[in-house]
């Protein structure tokens, strides 16, 4: 079993992943978490590189950074898990790619989302996630659960995380086999229960 699980900065996908994670074990899966960006590695290093460093570059080289950087978690940690009977839960994975590379900010051109959904089925080497679950939450409600910019990527504004929440949610139907909308703006355990049911379905294979 594959999840991914994506949204916008603030979202609670951290606290969401965890619960997830406890939920899955309890139901006898044996359980394991990748981060996109990072996870191995050459993935970590890609990390840092693109998140906490302060270079600039050109979007098709951040996008393909991003790319490379999945290439090695799939096939170095996902791959291998999926062929033991673990089940993955991914933090992020080609559709944030796919929408974060192909937004504008104010300037930088932007690389077209059909040419990122290749370029990243090439990347993932024919691995896609079974389930993906967008946590879904206005901008406006989002920011403010964010205390403070924690990398480059997230000192953008409302505008900016609004039109990345409406691409997401145009994203998602090319993301996986099965994916799931999932309303983050309610209480933490109310989304819990919402992601719970969304399983159910799957939590058994
Ligand atoms: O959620 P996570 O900590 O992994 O994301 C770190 C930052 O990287 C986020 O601010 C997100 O906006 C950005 N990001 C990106 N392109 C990706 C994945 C994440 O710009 N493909």
């Amino acid at each position: 079993l594959f999840i991914t699980v994506d949204g916008i900065d603030g979202v609670g996908k951290s606290t969401q992943i965890a619960s997830l994670s406890g939920l899955l074990t309890d139901r006898g899966h044996r359980c394991l978490l990748t981060r996109d960006p990072g996870t191995s590695e050459i993935g970590q290093r890609l990390r840092a590189l693109l998140l906490e460093s302060d270079l600039t570059m050109h979007r098709r080289t951040e996008a393909m950074l991003f790319m490379a950087s999945r290439c090695e978690m799939v096939e170095s940690t996902i791959r291998p898990a999926l062929r033991d009977g673990v089940s993955v839960i991914s933090d992020r994975f080609l559709l944030a790619n796919v929408v974060y590379q192909s937004i504008g900010d104010g300037g930088a051109e932007m690389v077209d989302p059909e040419l990122l959904w290749k370029l990243g089925r090439l990347a993932n080497g024919g691995i896609q996630p079974d389930l993906t679950l967008l946590l879904d939450m206005p901008a406006a409600a989002a920011l403010a659960r964010i205390k403070g910019p924690r990398d480059r990527m997230e000192s953008r504004g409302e505008g900016y995380l609004e039109r990345v929440r409406q691409a997401f949610l145009e994203q998602l139907p090319q993301s996986s086999d099965a994916t799931v909308v999932i309303n983050a703006d309610q209480p933490v355990e109310s989304v819990t229960a919402e992601i719970e049911s969304a399983i159910a379905d799957y939590a058994a294979c």
